[in-house]
């Protein structure tokens, strides 16, 4: 198996198109280069870990196309010590990203399998600093939060106020808005002194979020 380390060239591609297409964040940039993708990805699509594409992981879900990964995590503006909600872990590795940038993240999970994979991938990166719950991220618990920042890897028809009431004053969430096969549009909300101010970034697809546990995996 070739590991990320004997892959320089494609590493390197990797974060001349992260560049090209307009990510910035230095700290970001480095994020995207420490953290193995390929770790993230099922065993036989390794090969095409290093590239800016979504890929398909178990329980039909997907790994999000880096570029993506990238500009959600700038949008989020993150600091050391702030605490994170990710909703939709997946493969885990958006949770690997964030958790280089802040001082925490709980990251929920609908689907066992994937839970519980992301957390040994987790493990196996060295990213101490993430609760992976099984749980599902439209219907929390009340004493779950609150969070500086909240990002959603699936796409939502509305963002619930359940989300944004569990933000921290001046909290960032950014989330994809839209029905599960149509258009979606990455929306950033911010949450102010005078209330919730939102605005719309790129377009974007993703996997619909579904209410309630996964009940066969
Ligand atoms: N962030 C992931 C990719 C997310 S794919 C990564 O880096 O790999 C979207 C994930 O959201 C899927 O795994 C899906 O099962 C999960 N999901 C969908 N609805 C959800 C919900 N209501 N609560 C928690 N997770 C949900």
């Amino acid at each position: 198996m070739a590991t990320a380390d004997q892959m320089p060239s494609e590493k390197l591609m990797f974060q001349l198109s992260l560049r090209r297409r307009g990510i910035s964040d230095q700290a970001v940039l480095r994020a995207m280069e420490d953290v193995p993708r390929d770790v993230f990805v099922a065993a036989e699509d390794r090969a095409a870990a290093w590239r800016d594409t979504a890929l398909g992981i178990a329980c039909g879900q997907t790994i999000s196309q880096p570029f993506v990964v990238a500009y959600m995590t700038e949008q989020l503006q993150l600091r050391p010590e702030h605490r994170v909600l990710e909703v939709g872990t997946g493969s885990g590795y958006q949770a690997a990203i964030l958790s280089r940038l802040c001082h925490s993240v709980l990251t929920v999970e609908r689907f066992r399998t994937l839970a519980d994979s992301a957390r040994k991938r987790l493990e196996q990166v060295g990213c101490h600093n993430v609760e992976v719950m099984l749980a599902d991220g439209l219907n929390l618990a009340g004493n779950i939060g609150p969070f500086d920042r909240i990002i959603v890897t699936a796409a939502m028809t509305e963002i619930p106020a359940s989300l944004t009431e569990r933000l921290q004053p001046d909290g960032i969430l950014v989330a994809p808005v839209g029905p599960p096969n149509g258009r979606q549009t990455l929306v950033r909300v911010q949450m102010t002194g005078e209330g919730l101010s939102r605005r719309e970034l790129v377009e974007v697809r993703f996997v619909p979020a579904l209410p309630g546990l996964a009940r066969e995996m």
